[in-house]
């Protein structure tokens, strides 16, 4: 059986204050690998002596920082044979609301599709279809305050590049993967990004939270609010027009829109316009152009709920007109959800 010296458990300890320095950690717990040969009970009874000895000595070297088993902010591996240790650190994640002010950028980082993020002459050796993304934009201040080493965004559904996301924002949560620095003044940052992109973007309610929000927040599917501008192709009587607005709790049955049948498997969904207003613009008995405010469920389609997409959404805003139309432009207003309140 390999021997606990004094010397070793010094060295482990030492090393584990250092990646204190590199790593702030209120809280930690350690692991050991032990080499054999040994058998099971005794490979126990050494890990848990090791663990026990390193920890009261860097206690007594003065880390800033307690062992704990629940929840530990990073967990240690110290190879006892090599005298390596390994560092695993809780991805920090920031919570947040984002508004998209322009039509031209995505909310998430897109890979270029013809060298899928290497880099081509198409996209102009920067590996992507756009240039940037409400995600990069948030995560540029994130990475250089936590000195973090990748971030992930999750939020409640997304909407497409060309339409806005306006109102109170979509809920988000960036996940900041081998932060250095947890402790960071958030609402500084918000300010900043808000002063710097106001054109493009806007972020609200920042603030850290923990694992269980983010298994809650992906889980989400609240109704959404739409603003869609409506162009009809041919002149609409106004009377139907008028009539939209008595949509109430309509069941759409949609098929898998033609313009994303390329990446998604062909299926029927139900989904439920639960109200719907109707402003028109223009006077006289046609209409050439007004517009719709939609409550729907989470993940109805709606510029196809307007086209009707050639029959593959029933019923549609065409097909109730009787003459074709399509929306022009979409803007989200509001994702009826506060995940901070929800239990
Ligand atoms: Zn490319």
């Amino acid at each position: 059986m390999p021997e606990i010296t004094e010397d070793r458990v010094d060295r482990f300890a030492r090393e584990i204050l250092r990646l204190r320095e590199e790593y702030e950690f209120a809280t930690f717990w350690l692991g050991a690998h032990v080499p054999g040969p040994v058998s099971q009970e005794e490979a126990i009874e050494l890990k848990k002596q090791i663990n026990r000895r390193v920890s009261e000595r860097t206690l007594e070297l003065g880390i800033q920082a307690e062992p704990t088993p629940v929840h530990p902010v990073v967990r240690i591996q110290m190879n006892w044979a090599t005298g390596e240790v390994e560092i695993t650190v809780e991805p920090l994640l920031v919570y947040g609301r984002y508004l998209k002010l322009s039509r031209e950028i995505p909310q998430s980082r897109w890979p270029c599709r013809l060298c899928r993020g290497k880099g081509c002459d198409s996209c102009g050796g920067t590996g992507k279809r756009y240039f940037t993304s409400i995600e990069e934009l948030a995560a540029a201040p994130l990475l250089a305050a936590t000195r973090a080493e990748r971030t992930k965004m999750h939020s409640v559904g997304r909407e497409d590049v060309d339409a806005r996301m306006l109102g109170r924002g979509r809920p988000f949560i960036l996940q900041l993967t081998q932060p250095r620095v947890r402790n960071v003044a958030l609402g500084p940052i918000e300010e900043q990004l808000n002063r710097a992109h106001a054109d493009t973007m806007a972020v609200r309610e920042m603030r850290i939270v923990d694992r269980a929000m983010l298994e809650k927040l992906v889980r989400l599917e609240p109704d959404k609010s739409y603003r869609a501008e409506v162009r009809c192709l041919v002149p609409a009587r106004r009377e139907p027009v008028e009539r939209l607005a008595e949509i109430r709790d309509v069941t759409l049955e949609q098929e898998t829109p033609r313009r994303v049948l390329h990446r998604r498997p062909n299926r029927l969904r139900r989904r439920v316009v639960r109200e719907c207003a109707v402003e028109i613009s223009d006077a006289g008995e046609t209409v050439r152009r007004f517009h719709l405010t939609l409550r729907v469920q989470s993940g109805t389609y709606i510029k196809e709920f307007i086209s009707g997409d050639e029959g593959r959404t029933r019923p549609s805003v065409s097909h109730m007109l009787r003459v074709p139309c399509e929306c022009a432009e979409l803007d989200v207003t509001d994702v009826h959800v506060d995940p901070l309140l929800e239990t």
